[in-house]
């Protein structure tokens, strides 16, 4: 059975700022915001990788992005812009193995993807 830290949160065995819930995802803010805005988008389905993705997982990917892109029309952000971001394994700084989505928004962000 998977239990990261987001199932947890999933099953209110932990707090968390929850701003979005459907029967699919979970949304919630990010305990250590990189953002003025920074929410995680997390599936109910456990994937603990982008590497675990097959086509049959296509429609819990696409909420995650509509999710977020709903999020920022409803918090007014939308046309100033923000970004979403997805992590993998150690290159991409993943740290909690259950995928989801960062929303980071609320001022003009830096370039990303720089290595040290
Ligand atoms: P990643 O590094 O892409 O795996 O992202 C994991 C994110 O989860 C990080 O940005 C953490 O700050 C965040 N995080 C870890 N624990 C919690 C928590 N209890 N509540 C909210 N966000 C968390």
């Amino acid at each position: 059975m998977s239990d990261t830290i987001f199932d947890r949160i999933i099953r209110r065995e932990i707090p968390a700022d929850i701003v979005f819930e459907d029967e699919h995802l979970i949304g919630f803010r990010d305990i250590a915001p990189q953002a003025p805005v920074h929410v995680l988008f997390v599936p109910k389905t456990p994937i603990a990788r982008l590497n675990d993705l097959t086509p049959a997982h296509a429609e819990i990917v696409g909420r995650l992005a509509v999710a977020a892109a709903d999020f920022a029309k409803q918090e007014g952000f939308a046309e100033d812009g923000y970004r979403i971001v997805m992590n993998c394994n150690e290159h991409g700084g993943q740290t909690v193995f259950q995928i989801h989505l960062h929303l980071l928004a609320g001022a003009p962000l830096g370039r990303f993807g720089t290595s040290k």
